[in-house]
């Protein structure tokens, strides 16, 4: 242990992962606590970190009410409607109607944004998207956070939250390590905004062996953000709401613009309309639910699924129309040169040019994350203004640990925030946050040199473990007494995968295969006390891989409590395969127990607060 300096910092803002929702929060920190000290810490680099490193061509969230475009009621009604009517939408409104303050921002520090030459505007590729230039995005996020934190720690991972032990259910701050140097770092903080972003990689991946990594959403999104709180004894919400992407095949380009831009479209491999064939079959599981406009995106990869399952595949988004007109070829091409470079690279491997051959759509390996058209996350306190009693105690975005913040991908119920949601909701998190302190809600925290001590020696135990157990290598990378963390991964891919809804089964899964894979589950925690690290960049996977299995273990939980089956297209309960509004109207919460690690869940209602207030004050 001693080789490893162990590094003190004390501070009064203490930001967990520098990407969206994590600048949001650094940069308005400062705005509310100027003589407050506000760190961020970040696993890679904040210039490119995150789902935004390689940039957007869009920004997904954008109300337009300087203009009258949309309100945010508009956003909620959305937002409810493909989430097939479970979020808080108190979150929804709260952040909908700050996101513009945000963008203006975004404009203002130069984020190059594409106008509307006629009106001035900003273009519109959807009714909330505008177009951006945006390969630049997060390093221009990341030097507002820069200017505005005391300090910003690059290529440290934090594995562990730190809890106050003067007062019970309080947060104490974070640890966590340097993955170049080796050392440990203590963050005793008086308060902790969670942004470590969502996860991918927990299921199997489509792409496997070399191109593992090629998944769409971004491989280094290991749920630490839900880890971290679930460890503590964080309550949860909506973990069995999982999104599968309908994306271009192999290189997971996105779609968006080609839909909403470019209207192109899908057909299947007869050249047919495939998504009327299913609309009969897809009623009879969700009812009305599928007469709903926009057409929610779950029920449009059931239709996909349905195709593909029943021989109709592949299915082709049909380019060769839209791309025979030079602009819209030039914008087509520049929606991947901005975001997602490797979709042209695969088109130019396979000899794919748009403009004569449609290309091929497929549907992804299921991800866990609160910002997209998905809310799995953490349960939080609404605004004041807005929340029920229910959805509020004291601190908006606080967890239900004191002191214990969450923005973007971190928190749940809260769908489409999308990059300029997350920010904005970071930047919520961190007025709160700094209420807080001021409140002196944080005073008297006690965090004793025993709890660091303690998560030191388990932080790089995996090193220990490999050091002794290589002596044991029978050939390769096997050995009896030790796995890595390729092992661990590929284990915990193939659990949730086959058990859990993963590709393997068309997304299907029902009670009996749950309970199987909960125990499986539970096997792989206890082996994963064995895992070995060779080097620091092993220590990182040892211990990404540990945040993906206690992820893991609530989202199957999460997806054992919901006896329904409410987004098709998402999973499939084969036990319980309709849509039943009578008895899961309700959001799921969970709570693991710390001490015993067993998990309680609970049905919490959900408020229709747009209509509710609509309602008070017509009358
Ligand atoms: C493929 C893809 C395409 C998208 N396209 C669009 C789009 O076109 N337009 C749009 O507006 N939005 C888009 N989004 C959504 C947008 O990217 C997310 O909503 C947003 O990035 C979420 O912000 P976040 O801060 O929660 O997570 P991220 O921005 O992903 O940030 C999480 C950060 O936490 C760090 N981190 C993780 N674990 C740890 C740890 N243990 N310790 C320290 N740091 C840690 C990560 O390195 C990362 O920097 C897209 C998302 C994806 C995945």
């Amino acid at each position: 242990m001693a080789k490893h300096k162990t590094l003190y910092e004390d501070c009064d803002v203490l930001v967990v992962g520098g990407g969206m929702a994590g600048t949001g929060a650094t940069f308005e920190a400062r705005h509310w606590g100027r003589d407050m000290k506000i760190i961020c810490v970040e696993k890679a680099n904040i210039d490119r970190s995150g789902a935004v490193a390689q940039g957007l061509y869009a920004i997904n969230c954008y109300m337009g009410m300087q203009w009258g475009e949309n309100q945010p009621e508009d956003h909620v009604r959305y937002a409810r409607n493909d989430l097939m009517g479970m979020v808080r939408e108190d979150l929804g409104y709260d952040m909908a109607r700050h996101v513009d303050s945000t963008v203006h921002m975004f404009d203002e520090w130069g984020l190059p944004m594409m106008k509307n030459e006629k009106t001035g505007r900003y273009l519109r590729e959807g009714k909330w998207q505008i177009m951006i230039h945006g390969e630049s995005y997060k390093p221009i996020v990341a030097e507002a956070a820069k200017k505005s934190a005391d300090k910003i720690y690059n290529r440290i991972m934090i594995t562990h939250l730190l809890m106050d032990e003067a007062q019970e259910n309080r947060v104490g701050g974070a640890v966590g390590f340097n993955m170049r140097t080796g050392d440990y770092h203590v963050f005793r903080s008086k308060t902790v905004i969670v942004a470590a972003g969502g996860a991918s990689h927990i299921f199997k991946p489509r792409a496997v062996g070399e191109g593992m990594g090629r998944t769409w959403y971004a491989p280094w999104s290991n749920g630490s953000a839900y880890a971290l709180p679930i460890a503590v004894g964080a309550k949860m919400t909506q973990m069995e709401n999982r999104i599968v992407l309908c994306r271009f095949k192999d290189g997971y380009g996105p779609v968006g613009a080609y839909f909403l831009h470019l209207k192109t479209y899908t057909q299947n491999a007869n050249g047919e309309n495939y998504e009327k064939k299913w609309y009969d079959q897809t009623k009879e599981l969700v009812g009305e639910y599928i007469d709903h406009h926009p057409t929610p995106t779950c029920l449009r990869n059931h239709a996909f699924i349905q195709e593909t399952i029943a021989g109709g595949g592949p299915i082709h988004m049909v380019t060769t129309e839209a791309f025979q007109d030079p602009h819209l070829e030039t914008v087509g091409w520049e929606n991947f040169l901005g975001m997602t470079v490797g979709q042209a690279v695969v088109w130019a491997s396979q000899n794919i040019d748009p403009k004569y051959t449609n290309p091929e759509l497929t549907t992804s390996e299921p991800y866990v994350m609160g910002s997209h058209a998905t809310c799995s996350g953490a349960w939080v306190s609404g605004p004041e203004d807005l929340s029920p009693p229910e959805y509020f105690w004291g601190y908006n975005r606080m967890l239900t640990i004191d002191g214990l913040f969450g923005a973007g991908d971190t928190v749940g119920g809260s769908a489409h925030k999308f990059s300029s949601g997350s920010f904005t909701e970071g930047r919520l998190a961190a007025k709160a946050a700094v209420k807080y302190i001021n409140d002196q809600k944080a005073d008297g925290i006690k965090v004793t040199d025993k709890q660091c001590e303690d998560f030191k020696v388990a932080i790089f135990k995996p090193l220990e473990t490999y050091q002794v157990a290589q002596n044991e290598i029978t050939g390769g990378t096997v050995s009896p007494s030790y796995i890595s963390p390729i092992q661990g991964l590929q284990r915990l891919q193939r659990i949730m995968d086959e058990y859990v809804g993963g590709i393997a089964t068309n997304y299907m899964t029902n009670g009996n295969m749950l309970k199987r894979g909960l125990e499986l589950l539970a096997w792989l925690e206890e082996d994963l006390e064995k895992v070995g690290a060779e080097d620091l960049h092993q220590l990182m996977r040892a211990w990404e891989l540990k945040h993906r299995a206690l992820t893991s273990q609530c989202v199957t939980e999460h997806t054992m409590f919901r006896e329904e089956t409410r987004w098709p297209g998402y999973y499939y309960r084969g036990d319980h395969m309709k849509l039943d509004d009578d008895n899961w109207h309700c959001l799921t919460v969970s709570r693991r127990d710390p001490k015993t690690g067993k998990f309680s869940l609970e049905k919490v209602p959900v408020y229709h607060i747009v209509e509710e207030n609509e309602k008070k004050k017509a009358s």
